[in-house]
């Protein structure tokens, strides 16, 4: 039986960020993935590193998407370095476009409620009119009254990005273990037997990474992770030139050209079936906010499943029952690899969570522990 002082489980975003700091650690670390026939948000997302609609309401949520922000930059340059794959991290700030009064009106409210909240943090936001988004943005349409503006977000490509973890988590001596669907755990403080497709494993620490299979192996370690998954549909186009210099919550082009229409949200279990009604809404939004958009075709379309916590904040705890054994969470990979690779893996590794994490305890949703 192979004995590890780390095995992961879930070898998405989440999984493979955390696996590749504890391997650069230097602990001998297993990263294990359930397959194919697995829900896979990383490899079906719209790839933004972005900050600016996160933590209304919470914000230890906002300190830490731009603490993650912060490590993309060493990341991403990392990753390049040692891996040679470049994950075409971009960060030039980003714009909510708003369709009309209303939502301009909204959205302008929600930034300030934002600012407020960060308090001596701050919150360096902007409202840009039709005029200045037009400048920013050629080739807006009417319909567009305005846009909200930050100078924190930015964009990359989520399947470089996926592949360089995997490559560097490899190149530190990390061993990625494919077609390994954890289907039991026998667990106890410090030591842990996994049971899985590909035989049983040991490890002294555990990270459950499993996206939406976190639910059911939660318990197994005396941990919650009750996350559900959100069905976002997005298209892409054909490649053209070069057109849009930064991106927007619901367009942005690629290093390649193709522009990316996203993305709905959709609470409707566990279906990847895509909806000619929902792309059609996608469709829409895009052209009416680049009349352009319309000349273009479509050549790919998908749905994917996000990873969804009940309020919708990351999830990370370490077990009180089996210390070793932490959870992992979230619906923002992509966003918060920097803040997984380079902050949280180092406190794994470590053995012990930050305190101040504890606000994001899966205990929270756990109405037992609360009472
Ligand atoms: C449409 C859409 C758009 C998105 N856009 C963005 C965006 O712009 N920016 C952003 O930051 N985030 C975005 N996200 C969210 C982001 O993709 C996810 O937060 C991230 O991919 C979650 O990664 P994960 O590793 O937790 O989950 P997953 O990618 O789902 O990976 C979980 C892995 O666990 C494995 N697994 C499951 N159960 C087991 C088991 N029992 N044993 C072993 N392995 C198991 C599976 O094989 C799977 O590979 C988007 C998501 C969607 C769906």
């Amino acid at each position: 039986m192979e004995r590890y002082d780390a095995i992961v489980i879930g070898g998405g975003l989440v999984g493979s960020a955390i696996g590749y700091g504890l391997a650069r650690a230097g602990l001998t670390t297993a990263l294990l993935d359930e397959g194919d026939v697995a829900f896979r948000a990383s490899r079906g997302n719209f790839g933004l590193v972005w900050v600016q609609s996160k933590g209304e309401g919470a914000p230890h949520y906002q300190r830490w998407t731009r603490g993650s922000v912060d490590q993309w930059v060493p990341l991403a340059a990392e990753l390049a370095d040692k891996t040679g794959i470049a994950v075409g991290y971009r960060r030039a700030g980003g714009v909510h476009l708003c369709l009309g009064d209303e939502e301009f009106d909204q959205r302008r409210q929600r930034m300030e409620r934002m600012r407020r909240e960060a308090g001596n943090f701050g919150f360096e936001y902007r409202m840009l009119d039709q005029r200045e988004v037009a400048d920013l943005l050629p080739g807006t349409g009417p319909a567009v009254t305005g846009a909200s503006w930050t100078p924190y977000d930015g964009h990359a490509n989520p399947l470089r990005l996926l592949r360089a973890l995997h490559r560097g988590f490899v190149d530190h001596g990390g061993g990625y273990i494919p077609n390994a669907q954890v289907v039991d755990a026998v667990p106890a403080p410090g030591e842990f037997r996994l049971v899985t497709a590909a035989g049983e494993l040991r490890a002294s620490k555990v990270v459950l990474a499993a996206g939406l299979g976190n639910a059911g192996l939660a318990p197994l370690f005396g941990l919650n992770a009750p996350v559900r998954p959100q069905r976002g549909q997005i298209l892409v186009t054909e490649r053209a030139q070069q057109l849009m210099p930064i991106p927007t919550t619901t367009v942005r082009q690629t290093e390649e050209g193709g522009m990316m229409l996203g993305d709905s949200q959709e609470d409707v279990g566990f279906d990847t079936s895509q909806k000619p009604a929902v792309m059609q809404a996608i469709a829409r939004r895009a052209v009416l906010s680049f009349p352009w958009l319309r000349e273009l075709q479509i050549v790919r379309a998908w749905a994917a499943l996000r990873v969804m916590p009940p309020d919708g904040l990351p999830i990370y705890d370490q077990s009180q029952r089996f210390p070793g054994a932490f959870t992992v969470n979230c619906h923002s990979g992509v966003t918060l690899a920097g803040a997984h690779a380079n902050v949280l893996a180092p406190m794994i590794a470590a053995g012990t969570l930050d305190p101040w994490l504890d606000l994001f305890s899966g205990k929270r949703f756990d109405v037992s522990a609360a009472a």
